[in-house]
């Protein structure tokens, strides 16, 4: 009964040790020193407004590009832009 402890505590030392080890690889994949500073793509994936709530996204009525609403320009029509250009363009 005494050894099934310790191969419990062992075994849990190992899983431990294995995700300790694959965090570290993961972490230090971005490079050596080059990079370091290039903040992670996934970090920025959803934007938060200021009240924290993950923000509408919505699709430039010109090029199609897709931003928050927050940075729309609204059209008279309801029509969203990604820019004062575009929704100049589309006017014509
Ligand atoms: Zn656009």
């Amino acid at each position: 009964m005494k050894y099934l402890i310790w191969l419990v505590v062992l075994l849990a030392v190992v899983v431990w040790f294995q995700r300790a080890k694959k965090s570290m690889l993961a972490g230090s994949d971005a490079g050596d020193g080059a990079a370091a500073d290039v903040p992670k793509p996934k970090a920025s994936r959803f934007r938060r407004s200021a009240d924290g709530n993950a923000e509408t996204m919505v699709q430039c009525a010109h090029c199609g590009i897709h931003f928050p609403v927050s940075e729309a320009v609204v059209h008279a029509s309801g029509a969203h832009y990604c820019s004062e250009e575009h929704r100049h363009l589309a006017s014509f």
